[in-house]
Formats: C-alpha cells, sequence, structure tokens
C-alpha cells in the first residue's frame, strides 16, 4: 500500500447472540483490538448500532490512525446495494438502513453483507481456503449457514440470496425446516437438530452417557453435549456424528457436482468434532460424487471459528473500495 494509505479496516460480526469487531490489516493478518458483547437485539437497531460504533471507536484507538471504512456481516436477506437490512429473524430487523446509521455516525465507507458470506470470505482470505479459487463455506450452528466464493469475489447471485447451503434438501419429503420447506440439510445437522436426532434415538440407543444428560436436562441435549460424549468414546453419540457427517455428504456432494469446487471449508461448533464429523463425511462424499471432482476438492475445517466474520466484513469491505484483495 502507498504511504497515507489506509492501513486497516474495522470488521463487524454482527450475530443472533454476540457483538464482535475488530481491526484487520489491509494487507492480512491477526485482527488487533478484538472486542465481543452480547447483540441484544431486542433493544432495537439504534441501539445495537450505537453499541458496534463504540465497539469501533474503541478499535481505532486500540490501533491509533489510518482505519479505511468498516466491513459489516449481518445475518439477511439484505439489499447490499441500498445498504439495508431487509429482514432478520434472527435480529427480528426489518428494513433496518443499517449502512447509513453506521456511516453517518463514523464518517469512515461501510459495507454490508451476509453473516455466513463473510465467515466463507475471511476462511477464503486468510484461513482454510487461502489461495482457492473456487470454495464453498458451511458455518454448522443454530442454522447452517453458506456462502460462495468463485474468483476472489463472493457469489451474491441475482437478489443477494445464493450461498444459502443449509436449504439445499437432502430429502425431499424429510424433516420440516424452519424456511418452510421439507428436508433441508439445516433441518438434520444445524446444532438443535442434531441434539434432536440424538433424543429421538435414545430409547433404543443402549448403553450411553447421553440418556442420563437428556432425562436430568428438560430441555433436551445439545449438539455441543453429543460431541463432547463422542469424543468421550460413547458409541451412541459416534454414531450421531457418523450419520450427521453422512447427510452433510448428500449437501456436499450437491456442492461438489453444481460448483467443482478445490476446497469446501466447515466451521461451527459441531466441526470441532474432527475426525468423528469429517471422516464419514468424506468417505460418503467420495461415494456421491465423480472421482475427478472428488479428488479435486479438499474438505476441511474452518481455520478461523472466532474470527472468520470479522475478517471476511473487512475483505468485503476492501473489495468495495478496491476491486481486490
Ligand atoms: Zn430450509
Amino acid at each position: 500500500m502507498k504511504d497515507g494509505a489506509p492501513r486497516w479496516i474495522a470488521g463487524v460480526d454482527i450475530g443472533g447472540t454476540n457483538l464482535r469487531a475488530g481491526m484487520v490489516p489491509c494487507e492480512g493478518g491477526e485482527p488487533a483490538g478484538v472486542t465481543s458483547g452480547p447483540t441484544r437485539a431486542e433493544e432495537g437497531a439504534e441501539r445495537v448500532a450505537a453499541r458496534v460504533v463504540e465497539m469501533i471507536r474503541a478499535g481505532m484507538e486500540a490501533v491509533g490512525e489510518g482505519v479505511g471504512g468498516v466491513g459489516v456481516g449481518v445475518p439477511g436477506p439484505l439489499d447490499r446495494e441500498r445498504g439495508i437490512v431487509i429482514e432478520t429473524p434472527n435480529l427480528g430487523w426489518r428494513d433496518v438502513p443499517l449502512r447509513g446509521m453506521l456511516a453517518g455516525r463514523l464518517g469512515l465507507p461501510v459495507a454490508l453483507d451476509n453473516d455466513a458470506n463473510c465467515a466463507a470470505y475471511g476462511e477464503w482470505w486468510l484461513g482454510a481456503g487461502r489461495g482457492a479459487d473456487r470454495l464453498v463455506g458451511l458455518t454448522l450452528g443454530t442454522g447452517i449457514g453458506g456462502g460462495i466464493v468463485l474468483g476472489g469475489e463472493i457469489y451474491h447471485g441475482a437478489s443477494d440470496a445464493a450461498g444459502e447451503v443449509g436449504h439445499m434438501s437432502v430429502h425431499f419429503e424429510g424433516r420440516r425446516c424452519a424456511c418452510g420447506s421439507r428436508g433441508c440439510v439445516e433441518a438434520y445437522a444445524s446444532g438443535p437438530a442434531i441434539a434432536a436426532r440424538a433424543v429421538e434415538g435414545i430409547g433404543a440407543a443402549g448403553d450411553t452417557v447421553l440418556a442420563s444428560l437428556a432425562a436430568e436436562n428438560p430441555d433436551g441435549l445439545t449438539a455441543e453435549a453429543v460431541c463432547e460424549a463422542a469424543g468421550d468414546g460413547d458409541g451412541y453419540a459416534i454414531r450421531i456424528l457418523e450419520e450427521t457427517g453422512r447427510i452433510l455428504a448428500v449437501a456436499v456432494a450437491n456442492l461438489v457436482h453444481l460448483f467443482n469446487p478445490d476446497v469446501i471449508v466447515i466451521g461451527g461448533g459441531v466441526a470441532a468434532a474432527g475426525d468423528l464429523l469429517f471422516e464419514p463425511l468424506r468417505a460418503e462424499m467420495r461415494r456421491r460424487t465423480f472421482r475427478s471432482a472428488a479428488d479435486a476438492c479438499r474438505v476441511v475445517p474452518a481455520e478461523l471459528p472466532e474470527t472468520a466474520g470479522i475478517i471476511g466484513a473487512a475483505a468485503v469491505l476492501k473489495h468495495a473500495l478496491h476491486g481486490s484483495q
């Protein structure tokens, strides 16, 4: 970069539960001055935006001068052109002109993108998909987010709605999904869906630590508990993760057929289960795809579980200003 050119970009990740912000070096690298806190979306967009501004100002103080703009990842759908959050069931917002709200307070250029797109873009820029020409990212959480990066650009589709990998169907008359459709991979392999599948099979599961955990906790199990039990060698929990891997593989195989990607990056809490999830996933993906496409595609865990969202959001602003990374 030239002398006097910005050295930092603020990246912000607005999640349903937590806000996170940090200063990302324009050339790439570890974010500095990372802060996080509860989103408290129920207080309304104005209050949340005010807190985001405070976090960015704190980050700017931490790095000194040279902050060139702000990238924001937020759940969609969005109108990126106009900088508006159209609707977020996660946050309960509708038609919020977030870009203008932040740009007006900060006096800096601001760009918005979908949070899952930002996570995929962060992994492409500085994480598990560095340098890949064709990347698809999945984030396994309360839902399943997705993002597609082709030739260094997020693929947005005709109305900013591309990359909704979680709503690819893996069963044409399968489980109901929150989106209104049936058989979406999210209805089987999101955190709550994994826990629900574990609870459903528990009566016939034989000896498993999950049975006593489910009995103790009236709200049922969590995917985290399933992963922990599997890590401790619980046979039933391991079978649930294997099945989760094979279900995810159906979606991943569809992505491989469609995009012939170099890399598919899978992040989110459940991805931390590692080989217990990834080995059955890769094996099933190979059974369902052409060999040349399977050989060309790495299916790997995310490398930036905490910071991909803010790094990718910063990359979105950088791309908006300069057109490339
Ligand atoms: Zn769905």
